[in-house]
């Protein structure tokens, strides 16, 4: 989705979109049951719990110290493929709900996109990447969250 300006290179070398500490918990990707099963499938025992509708991975133990990763991250990337959560698709792009407004904003854990032109990032919204964002939210809400401090408003609806 984000070929256009991310590369798999890129990606490849940092994976630090599919690590996660306490503070960011709250985006853990959501898995479909064929997602979990998949998952189950390479890593047994891993652990989900109910949530919006699919299931988020449990991590081990919580600290404030402590890191997660994603237990759909192999070596060779995310196991999930072409298939992956939406979420992990449009990522370090966010959707968030901001007053009675939808917003579009971008997550700085994704140092390769958070130092581009204000006019790529935005550029690549307007191209259609925007109307997929929110066709996919208006039927599945649970994607939009409420808008975290911090986050760049890259585009309002
Ligand atoms: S599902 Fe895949 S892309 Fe998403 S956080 Fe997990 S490993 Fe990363």
């Amino acid at each position: 989705m984000l070929n256009k300006i991310l590369s798999k290179k890129a990606c490849s070398n940092c994976r630090l979109c599919c690590i996660f500490d306490l503070y960011d918990l709250w985006e853990t990707p959501v898995f479909s049951a064929d997602m979990c099963r998949k998952i189950t499938a390479a890593r047994p025992g891993t652990a989900f719990i109910s949530c919006e509708g699919g299931f988020v991975f449990k991590p081990d133990k919580l600290s404030d110290e402590q890191t997660f990763t994603c237990p759909a991250l192999s070596e060779n990337g995310c196991i999930l493929g072409d298939e992956k959560p939406f979420v992990c698709r449009i990522f370090p792009y966010r959707i968030m709900s901001l007053g009675n407004r939808q917003v579009i904003a971008l997550a700085s854990d994704c140092k390769e996109l958070f130092e581009r032109p204000l006019s790529q990032l935005t550029g690549l919204l307007k191209e259609g990447l925007a109307d997929e964002i929110f066709t996919y939210a208006d039927s599945h809400p649970e994607i939009i969250k409420p808008y975290y401090e911090g986050y760049p408003v890259l585009l309002l609806r």
